[in-house]
């Protein structure tokens, strides 16, 4: 079995496909030839990777997070600073190569749904940077709620579309996307937000996302003379975990491990842990687990960040799963707000909401690992946007409760001196 790469037709195993309308899956087998062909030409190549050098600063640093491994009290852990990217987050990185990808097809347009609003201000800024116009679907629900990131695309000069179908949330947002996208093939091209949606958006957009593991495996063995023992990535639709992962899956001593959101709880439905709670299904025009009803209607999902509040997961990680490459565990809101204070307290990195499900899965993972061992987190984003939120809801000293072994408050106590 390829762990690694889709079939023909788009399958990862069982997983992906292309359950759409006839019409969009025409030009989906167009666009899927024309970016094979792209992919191996020099001069796109070239282009995305003077992008990825001169505009989003890469390659991003590995950093020791030292401070925060004496407080975990267990194996060492380090950073791949994807929040240090323009924009702050990988969310740049496959948002670049698809709006590329769109102009080289002579497309005038690039059209995308968003959740949270990180997705269209990507997108967003990478229009502007190459010239195309941009259309953001957002549920009306959305625009309100997000009204920073609305106002963010459109100084970019997007145009944000409230959609007031439906739950007027991400779900319709899509829906809507998808449909303007088929009123107009020859001008327009759909760049969707993760590993996602009907082939060939998953390979692509993992394609995009894999120079986050290239980069780390050889920045570790550069600096540590030795590849990590575990990595750890957070898993929303599951496109920084696949990046960071594609560079490590022939690495057989290397753990990987995919985080979920377990948001109040795993036995609640406040969650949206797809892997664990989910079952298998076509949704969104593919073939993967997500939460569902019994009907196999996609049930609401629930994350305190809202880049995981996502009801399925991308194609490739279903098969990771089944063959039990990837570990999928989870992190409930409470652990990620107390990885989101000790990251900023320790190392003076405020991480975002999504990313700091992976900081706290690693804390508990460097206790089990213990000493001498090395863990890698795709610290996916930063978490400025998330600000308001936490301290509003969350107060700073509600969560100087525990932390790691050594204890949280405790560890602070050390710090001020007190
Ligand atoms: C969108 C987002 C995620 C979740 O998306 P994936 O496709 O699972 O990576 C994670 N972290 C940040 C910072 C995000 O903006």
């Amino acid at each position: 079995m390829d762990i690694k790469n889709a079939d023909a037709n788009g399958y990862f195993g069982e997983y992906g496909g292309s359950y759409v309308p006839e019409a969009l899956k025409k030009e989906l087998d167009y666009v899927a030839s024309e970016y094979e062909k792209l992919r191996k030409d020099p001069t796109y190549i070239k282009e995305l990777d003077e992008l990825n050098r001169t505009y989003t600063g890469r390659p991003s640093p590995v950093y020791h997070a030292k401070r925060l491994s004496a407080a975990a009290g267990g194996a060492e852990i380090y950073l791949k600073r994807e929040d240090l990217n323009h924009t702050g987050a990988h969310k740049i990185n496959h948002c670049l190569g698809e709006v590329l990808l769109a102009k080289h097809l002579g497309k005038k347009k690039v059209i995308a749904e968003t959740g949270a609003g990180q997705h269209g201000v990507a997108l967003a800024t990478a229009a502007a940077l190459l010239g195309l116009k941009c259309d953001i679907y957002m549920g009306e629900v959305d625009v309100k709620k997000e009204a920073p990131n609305v106002l963010r695309m459109k100084i970019l000069g997007a145009r944000v579309i409230s959609v007031t179908e439906g739950t007027r949330t991400l779900k319709d947002a899509v829906d809507a996307a998808f449909r303007a996208y088929l009123n107009d093939t020859e001008n327009q091209i759909y760049c969707i937000g993760s590993v996602v949606g009907p082939h060939p958006f998953p390979s692509m957009v993992r394609d995009f996302q894999s120079i986050v593991g290239r980069e780390a495996r050889e920045q570790f063995l550069e600096s540590e003379n030795t590849l990590p023992d575990a990595v750890v990535a957070c898993v929303g639709g599951g496109s920084n975990a696949i990046g960071i992962f594609s560079g490590f899956l022939d690495d057989e001593s290397v753990a990987l491990y995919g985080v979920e959101p377990a948001g109040r709880g795993l036995n609640t439905p406040y969650n949206a842990a797809s892997m664990t709670k989910g079952k298998k299904g076509i949704l969104h025009g593919f073939k993967c687990y997500y939460i569902q009803d019994e009907k196999g209607e996609p049930l609401p999902v629930y994350s305190i960040a809202s880049g995981l509040d996502y009801p399925g997961v991308g194609p490739q990680h279903c098969l990771l799963h089944d063959t039990g490459r990837v570990t999928y565990d989870s992190a409930t809101d409470r652990e990620a707000i107390e990885a989101f204070y000790a990251l900023s307290r320790l190392e003076g990195i405020i991480p975002a909401l999504e990313s700091s499900h992976a900081v706290a899965y690693a804390v508990k993972l460097a206790e089990k690992l213990g000493k001498g061992k090395r863990i890698l987190v795709n610290l996916s984003g930063r978490g400025d946007k998330d600000i308001d939120f936490v301290t509003t809801n969350y107060p700073i000293s509600e969560y100087e409760g525990t932390f790691g072994k050594t204890g949280y408050k405790e560890f602070l106590s050390q710090i001020s001196g007190s």
